[in-house]
């Protein structure tokens, strides 16, 4: 039986896209499941438009019916909701919401339970927080009050410590929930289940068996309307410093000691802490970027609208991550993000290494054929495990081949599977941060790319690089190559 919540949400960005696309339908499953308090919750939309309650509540309406048991059920899920306009840059709006707040706490019976959520600009993030706090919008009787922080957090590490401090005056660090949605990725949890829960593959985590770790996060679609942040942005700190360190992170790190979010955060950090951060000679070897050209009528990346047809903005990274530590010694990790790949996809490819004798080729005085065992958590679009072994073929002799043991999602599991919002939101209800970015992480992170960021705006680069529909620049495979290896996935194969 779920444990109902009473919380008071304060959304900050009520009529954009994501709130409209990902957090109402999100808080609309919890509440169908029973996961906020059907009778103590509320929520106040804010937003610039002048919109009043009831249009509010067609637009909710409008999100989450397709998912309704009855129109009723619908309905009376839209009716917890109310709207402010709300102008965040002025302080005095706040005092009228905090008069709101403590209005709906008391009609829902809510006992201070408060959830901010801001879903806006993050040039707002800092300003909203100094005000929630200013103008008494945080209770004060005992209830809880936390903050969910929608990406990006900051550009580099000096404008992340900027907004982090602005955000430690009005929250506590243990209040702040930084969203990195891939956090709420069910194969990305299963990483945590698969290591610690198998001593089977725990085992065998290591640098005595692991070769290499490949982590691809790879998009079909360029920059489509995004353009306008995106070229700002570019490839690493859209992917590279949030989403794949993370992923990274939960890969390379120790045994926690418990599944409790402190000693799991413990043991990011400490993972963080062992990468090596590289210097700005180590960064130009050690990872490669690019940009899409044309194809057939796929323009290339600086023709397409709102980019600067000088851009040198990277819509591709492949790099070579290193931990210093007993564990990972001489294991490269190697990643790789971009738009206008074959297909959009995000896999982690674990590869074993080969047995030191071939007793099958020996025999026949061959060179060994036998390929590395491969261990692939496929993350999207399909929640799919592969492990590749070696096995013999059917028939006389002793032919080796590739046997793969496979495991895919269920229908009855995928319809169990939570969106990532939806679990993430959760979770912020719950008080549990195992799955959102803690500002050590976010800030090592920040220091691993600065350096790359630092390279690469410093030298020029020779864009466009690789065609729509590869998986990216030669370099790239070169980079692997170097070091005798290949990405597991190549779409040339
Ligand atoms: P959006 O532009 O669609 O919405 C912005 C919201 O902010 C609107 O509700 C607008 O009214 C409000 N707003 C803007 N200026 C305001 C002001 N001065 N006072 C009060 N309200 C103001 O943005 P979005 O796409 O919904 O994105 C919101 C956040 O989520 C951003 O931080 C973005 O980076 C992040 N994000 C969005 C997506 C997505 O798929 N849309 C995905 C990941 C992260």
């Amino acid at each position: 039986m779920a444990t109902a919540t009473r919380a008071l949400f304060m959304l900050f960005g009520a009529t954009g896209d994501l709130a409209k696309r990902k957090l109402y339908p999100s808080i609309f499953n919890l509440y169908k499941k029973g996961y906020v308090d059907n009778d103590h919750f509320a929520l106040i939309g804010t937003g610039r438009r002048e919109w009043s309650d009831e249009k509010f509540r067609e637009v909710i309406l409008d999100s989450v019916s397709a998912n309704a048991d009855s129109e009723e059920q619908a309905k009376a899920f839209a009716s917890h909701f109310y709207y402010m306009s709300h102008d965040v840059t002025n302080p005095e709006h706040y005092d009228a919401l905090s008069d709101y707040a403590n209005k709906l706490d008391q009609q829902y019976d809510i006992e201070g339970n408060r959830i901010f959520y801001i879903s806006m600009a993050p040039n707002f993030f800092g300003t909203v927080a100094k005000n929630l706090k200013a103008h008494n919008c945080l209770s004060d009787n005992g209830g809880f009050n936390r903050l969910i922080i929608e990406k990006p957090f900051g550009r580099d590490y000096d404008t992340a410590e900027e907004l982090n401090n602005a955000l430690a005056k009005s929250f506590n660090e243990n209040q702040v929930y930084r969203i990195d949605h891939y956090l709420g990725k069910e194969m990305v949890q299963n990483i945590i289940a698969l290591r610690f829960g198998n001593p089977l593959i725990e085992g065998i985590w290591n640098n005595k068996y692991i070769d290499n770790i490949q982590v691809t996060l790879a998009e079909k679609l360029g920059v489509e309307e995004r353009a306008g942040y995106y070229d700002g942005s570019g490839a690493l700190r859209d992917m590279v410093q949030n989403h794949t360190m993370q992923m990274l992170t939960i890969l390379a790190m120790e045994d926690p000691i418990s599944f409790k979010d402190v000693d799991i955060r413990r043991e990011k950090i400490r993972a963080l802490r062992s990468m090596h951060v590289y210097t700005e000679d180590e960064a130009r070897q050690n990872f490669v970027r690019g940009q899409y050209g044309a194809n057939g009528d796929q323009r290339d990346y600086r023709h397409e609208d709102n980019v600067p047809n000088d851009s040198i903005t990277e819509t591709y990274v492949a790099g070579k991550v290193l931990f210093e530590n007993k564990r990972w010694k001489n294991v490269p990790f190697y990643i790789r993000t971009g738009k206008m790949l074959t297909d959009k996809f995000t896999r982690i490819d674990v590869v074993f290494k080969k047995p030191l004798v071939d007793i099958f080729a020996s025999a026949k005085g061959t060179e060994s054929e036998l390929n590395n065992n491969v261990l692939t958590l496929f993350v999207d679009p399909v929640n799919k495990i592969i492990l590749r072994l070696n096995g013999k073929q059917a028939g006389q002799g002793m032919e080796m081949q590739p046997l793969d043991l496979t495991h895919t999602q269920s229908d009855e599991e995928k319809a169990a599977t939570p969106e990532p919002y939806e679990r993430l939101i959760h979770d912020a209800i719950l008080g549990n941060a195992t799955n959102f970015a803690s500002w050590d992480e976010v800030s090592r992170a920040w220091e691993f790319a600065d350096v790359i960021r630092h390279v690469w705006d410093t030298d020029k680069p020779d864009f466009p690089n690789y065609t729509p529909g590869s998986m990216g620049p030669d370099a790239a495979d070169e980079l692997l190559a170097r070091d005798g290896r290949a990405w597991v996935f190549n779409s040339k194969k």
